[in-house]
């Protein structure tokens, strides 16, 4: 089981899509303290949970992350950091390995630096994102490209593997858009329907030759469609949402994702062990027979679940509704694009 756990709403960048609406000037009030971390991590670990994902906002703007990172160490977690990479030094990088960090993902939206700079708002973020890449792997921590796709990179996706592969990282995680948080206001950049499913399929495509693990999120329907496409993925479901991953924002609000402001209850009042497993918001989740529509008659819930978020989304609420998007829906334009 996987967390991540909004450590700061604090960024350094401004980008355009950001869920968490960080940014230099998000407040840290409500931020959770080192010592609520570190009671924080005993439950988790306590709750089951092999991995936790120390993100933001830039984690590397709390000066306690190698302290949290050792601590989820010791309670027999495999620890790693979702980061925009621009704020990574080599000391940086070689203090959160000696702490026990295993890994790094970083973001990197284009092999293109002006678009990648335009996305994220800063001129030279491309250039620092490389180099904290590079400092990652010199420090001997396995690295994961996060690429956010959108209609303006789709097409990118290509030079964006091997750039990847050319960097020497373990992994490259294409993000489809879900529009929530600054990302509502950048909807229409989000993948259109039809896209969505050629750009899925180009992805799995390119899964099938590459050296290096390249794995659609947010986009579940990549698992029965890769089924189909007869490759041999190692994932287990395509949305884990709530049934094996949620994740804490810096406030202390479990989310079943970061896509979701939808709050299962806060670790200020509840021990997150216990909001993890006796939740009805999680316990629904979990509960397939729940899911509605297309999802709840689907044979593959199981392997793909829908994404929870869009289905919230566009169905002005419902978690369990079906996902807008699927190509299994009946009479639906985006089927016939697609297929
Ligand atoms: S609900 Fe959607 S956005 Fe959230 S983790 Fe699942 S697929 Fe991703
Ligand atoms: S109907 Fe739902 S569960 Fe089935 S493949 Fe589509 S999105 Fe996934």
């Amino acid at each position: 089981m996987l967390i991540s756990w909004n450590v700061t709403k604090r960024c350094n960048l401004y980008c355009a899509h950001c869920y968490r609406d960080s940014g230099p000037h998000a407040s840290v009030e409500r931020q959770l303290t080192t010592g609520e971390g570190l009671r924080l991590i005993d439950e988790i670990a306590e709750a089951g949970f092999k991995m936790i994902i120390f993100s933001g906002g830039e984690p590397l703007l709390r000066e306690d992350l190698p302290e949290l990172v050792a601590h989820a160490k010791t309670r027999g977690m495999r620890a790693a950091m979702g980061s925009n990479g621009t704020l990574l030094t080599a000391e940086k990088a070689r203090e959160l390995k000696v702490a026990g960090l295993a890994g790094a993902a970083i973001s990197l939206d284009s092999a293109s630096p002006e678009h990648h700079d335009r996305f994220r708002g800063d001129s030279g973020s491309w250039e620092k994102a490389v180099d904290g890449i590079r400092h990652a792997l010199d420090a001997d921590l396995k690295v994961q490209i996060n690429m956010t796709i959108t209609e303006h990179n789709a097409g990118d996706f290509a030079a964006m593997t091997d750039l990847a592969v050319e960097l020497g990282v373990q992994a490259l995680h294409p993000f489809f858009l879900v529009p929530t948080g600054r990302g509502k206001s950048i909807e229409e950049d989000a993948l259109k329907k039809g896209r969505y499913y050629q750009t899925l399929r180009q992805i799995l495509s390119r899964q099938k030759n590459s050296p290096i693990e390249i794995k659609p999120t947010c986009a579940p329907q990549f698992m029965p469609l890769s089924r189909d496409m007869e490759l041999n993925l190692r994932f287990s479901r395509g949305c884990l949402a709530g049934v094996s991953y949620c994740c804490v924002l810096p406030d202390g609000e479990v989310n079943i994702c970061p896509y979701l402001p939808v709050s299962a209850g806060n670790v200020r009042e509840r021990p997150f062990h216990e909001i993890w497993r006796e939740s009805n918001l999680f316990q629904d989740l979990r509960d397939y027979t729940k899911y509605e529509g297309t999802c709840g008659a689907c044979g593959d819930v199981g392997i793909c679940g829908g994404c929870r978020a869009r289905s919230y989304y566009y169905s002005g609420g419902n978690l369990l509704a079906e996902e807008p998007w699927c190509y299994k829906r009946e009479n639906k334009d985006e089927e016939r694009i697609c297929q």
